[in-house]
């Protein structure tokens, strides 16, 4: 099977399973794991802050995040197509009484430097209190876009000026920082927190690390307590992320490269609406006309081939590029949807 409906269908490496069953552990709640702190302290290094914190998932984490941040009644502001905003079940407000104050995101992930500034609210005896900004990257559901160190520059500028703090959801920011050429540390700066994932491209099997400041570090940690995320021998899984964090970011390049190839190549076939040009790291979307979607779904299937339909009544599909899918398996895909579609 070519499994291209997310890089969270990567399998560990032959390396990742035997550091995983040799990992030196401990209780890590009472924080005595040696490999969870080393995890730990190449997370902080690699995002340029003081600290970080092994989470489950990606999910838990941005929502430790934002509860470390904000009390209840406060209110966040993030993207309308944010993974926060759509995918998180309302955890923030759910479970934190926050509220979420969504604003349209661009094509490239961004939000306006100009709604950004007017969608915060002041001292009014009728607003919630705007405490903090989210801001995804890369962006999963705007084409995987990654967001340039340029564009948080202003917008670390925008916080400093309201006395508000920046949450980054960069469950793929290693991506972005390949894509872009730039250490990690350059895209993290200008946030008070940073939350990214061991567990997609990265190919690791679980996990996910919230970087900041020692002291929100220190508050995060009991929030994860709280949420029921704190783990005992979790040395074993962090094993696997010390490794892709040494060993699998620079080979991020290859699944960008595949996708660029996958999306050119089926960009001119019939039926099929994409923009090839807005393809920079290893997400793919694109829109289907003339043909249903299910009956699509099931003709790739039968060829040993998944994507996943993001919206059936507008005909969106996902195809996400990754370790586990080979250049040549991208051009076995790219024949099946040339046998199934036919060229213009
Ligand atoms: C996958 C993802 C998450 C959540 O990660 P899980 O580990 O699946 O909970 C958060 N944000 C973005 C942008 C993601 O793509």
């Amino acid at each position: 099977m070519i499994d291209l409906r997310s890089d969270t269908f990567t399998y560990p490496t032959k390396s990742m399973r035997e550091a995983m069953a040799m990992a030196e552990v401990g209780d890590d709640v009472f924080q005595e794991d040696p490999t969870v702190k080393k995890l730990e302290t190449l997370a902080a290094e690699k995002t340029g802050k003081e600290a970080a914190l092994f989470v489950p998932s990606g999910t838990m984490g941005n929502l430790i995040s934002v509860l470390s941040h904000c009390h209840r009644g406060d209110e966040i502001l993030l993207g309308d197509k944010s993974h926060i905003s759509l995918y998180e079940v309302g955890g923030v407000s759910a479970l934190g009484g926050i509220h979420p104050r969504t604003l349209p995101n661009n094509n490239d992930g961004t939000i306006s430097i100009e709604i950004l500034e007017k969608g915060i609210r002041h001292l009014d005896i009728h607003s919630p209190p705007t405490r903090l900004i989210c801001l995804e990257n890369t962006h999963n559901f705007c084409q995987g876009s990654p967001l340039h160190p340029d564009y948080m520059m202003i917008v670390g500028d925008l916080a400093k000026k309201y006395g508000l703090k920046i949450h980054i959801d960069g469950a793929r920011i290693f991506n972005a920082a390949v894509a872009l050429k730039v250490p990690v540390s350059k895209l993290t700066e200008q946030a008070d927190s940073v939350m990214f994932c061991l567990s997609k491209g990265l190919s690791a099997p679980v996990g996910s690390l919230v970087c900041g400041s020692a002291e929100f570090i220190d508050k995060a940690r009991k929030v994860r307590k709280m949420v029921g995320g704190g783990m005992r021998q979790a040395g074993h899984i962090a094993a696997a992320g010390i490794i892709s964090l040494v060993n699998l970011v620079d080979r991020l390049q290859e699944d960008h490269e595949n996708a660029k190839m996958l999306a050119t190549q089926i960009s001119d076939m019939k039926g099929i609406e994409l923009d090839k040009s807005n393809i920079k790291t290893n997400i793919i979307f694109f829109k289907l006309k003339g043909l249903d979607g299910n009956l699509f779904l099931q003709q790739l299937e039968k060829k040993q081939i998944k994507i996943l339909m993001t919206d059936t009544d507008a005909g969106i599909f996902r195809a996400v590029l990754h370790r586990d899918v080979s250049k040549k398996q991208v051009e076995t895909v790219i024949k099946s949807f040339e046998s199934i579609l036919g060229k213009e």
